[in-house]
């Protein structure tokens, strides 16, 4: 991938998380004590485990930057979890669907030595059911005996049982092959070229999410695409609206309420988080009556940490009083300022009010989403803005900009090739500018530095 070694040697402020990368992501699946963060430990190495941090967005330490054979992929440590959601309330089984939704390749870790046990049997049932590659790993087996035990898993029916000894690194090279056997080319993120245009709807909870699903599904045709046949798996419903199709992703999540038990908002956000990998657009739902809260910016952030396209929706407009309007203008300036580039519509899912207005606004954050730019029009550009307002001065010394190309789509991601360092105020100036001049409204668009002596 020429853009990958292009983008070698960035100033790297603008790491991307995993989604956005469209790396394939691995989930390690498994009940407890099975070895699942030992065989996490092994594959990374001793590198240090990579999470990428966007600024102002904390991601929880679960997702890892690993490579094989020249590969890189995403790792997801399902025992990192366990440590978050502690207590009476963890399922393992909730836990594992989470895992398969956000996963393009799921290990399923056994403890050879225990064989299996009625929680494997549950893990199972969600695995059979996914439209996801399994790789079956018999961990624990330290020496030959166990090999043995570890074949007894053939009949699983989950093919051929992978022997590891996590803890020494027996046989991880070949289940690291199988793995690379098993996965995509690119995560399934970004197998967005077929078919109508995915869309993520999100919110917290009682923002009216399943009444506008319901709303726009009652209209319009429905065709549910299922996955893996039971209402309990990751649906998606096609939705014809403006005369085109559209899928919406997850709408058993929306639909299906989340149990009120401990780490109930975590696997929420996990689930939000899977529907925005599978998604190209998300709309963030909020409450026009109620004050936007910190869970709403949360959302928000998860929206641009994955780097897809985003329409701020308003609902329950039909409630709004003056009063509550002005106050809303306000919040939004004071709270909303670092997404003043997404379309923003206001309707009610009640009464129906504007809810085509949907259409136009996601259609201009996918174009933007898409949009590239030639490089010529490009460097014309920032020649032009650069010979305006150059970079301040420094130490008596001047940071050039020598050239710049837009390296990929989706969202727009620009290189700038710079004699020296470019501080973060003129790489905003420049966003901001770009989004004038060539209207990338409703997408994200990311400016990496790459620095030429
Ligand atoms: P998790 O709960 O699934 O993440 O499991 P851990 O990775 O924390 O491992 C649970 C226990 O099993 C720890 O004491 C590990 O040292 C041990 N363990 C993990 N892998 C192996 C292995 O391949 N062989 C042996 N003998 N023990 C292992
Ligand atoms: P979800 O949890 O985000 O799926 O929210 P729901 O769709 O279940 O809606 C939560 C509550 O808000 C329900 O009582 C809905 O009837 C109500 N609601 C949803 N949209 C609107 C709206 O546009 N106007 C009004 N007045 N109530 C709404």
């Amino acid at each position: 991938d020429e853009d990958l070694a292009l983008l070698e040697g960035d100033q790297g402020e603008d790491a991307r998380p995993a989604v956005a990368q469209n790396l394939p992501v691995v989930a390690v699946v498994g009940r407890p004590n099975v070895g699942k963060s030992t065989l996490v430990n092994r594959i990374l190495g001793r590198r240090e485990a990579v999470v990428e941090d966007t600024p102002g967005v904390t991601r929880d330490r679960v997702f890892y930057q690993a490579e094989w054979a020249g590969k890189d992929f995403w790792l997801v440590d399902t025992g990192g979890w366990e440590d978050r959601v502690q207590g009476v309330a963890y399922r393992v089984a909730e836990q594992a669907e989470v895992a398969v939704s956000l996963a393009d390749v799921v290990l399923f870790i056994v403890d050879a030595n225990v064989g299996i046990t009625t929680t494997d049997e549950q893990l199972l049932k969600v695995l059979r059911r996914a439209d996801r590659p399994v790789v079956l790993v018999a961990n624990k087996v330290d020496d030959q005996r166990g090999e043995l035990e570890a074949a007894a898993l053939w009949n699983l029916g989950l093919g051929e049982p992978h022997p590891v000894s996590a803890l020494h690194g027996r046989g991880s090279g070949d289940l690291l092959d199988a793995t690379l056997e098993a996965m995509p080319e690119e995560g399934r993120g970004s197998a967005v070229d077929r078919g109508p245009r995915r869309i993520a709807l999100v919110g917290r909870p009682n923002v009216g999410k399943s009444s506008l699903l319901n709303r726009l599904a009652k209209e319009r045709r429905v065709v549910v695409d299922e996955v893996g046949g039971t209402t309990r798996d990751p649906v998606d419903e096609r939705i014809s609206l403006g005369g085109k199709d559209w899928t919406f992703v997850d709408t058993a999540g929306i639909r299906r309420r989340v149990l009120q038990s401990q780490g109930a908002d975590y696997y929420a956000s996990l689930r939000t988080r899977a529907a925005l990998d599978r998604a190209e657009v998300a709309v963030v739902l909020l409450e026009a009556n109620e004050p936007i809260s910190t869970q709403d910016l949360k959302i928000i952030d998860m929206v641009l940490e994955s780097g897809r396209a985003l329409v701020l929706a308003f609902n329950k407009w039909d409630l709004l009083d003056e009063e509550r309007h002005a106050q809303l203008e306000r919040e939004i300036e004071r709270d909303l300022g670092h997404v003043a580039w997404a379309p923003r519509v206001n309707i009610s899912a009640e009464t129906g009010r504007h809810a085509e207005r949907l259409v136009p606004a996601l259609e201009r954050s996918l174009e933007s989403w898409d949009q590239r730019i030639p490089t010529g029009r490009l460097n014309a550009f920032l020649g032009t803005l650069v010979a305006a307002h150059p970079h301040p001065l420094r130490g008596g010394k001047q940071s050039r900009i020598l050239f710049a190309t837009q390296a990929r789509t989706r969202p727009p991601r620009f290189v700038i090739f710079a004699s020296g360092f470019l501080e973060h105020g003129y790489r905003r100036f420049i966003e901001r500018r770009l989004r004038e001049d060539f209207e990338f409204t409703g997408s994200p668009i990311v400016i990496g530095v790459r620095i030429r002596e």
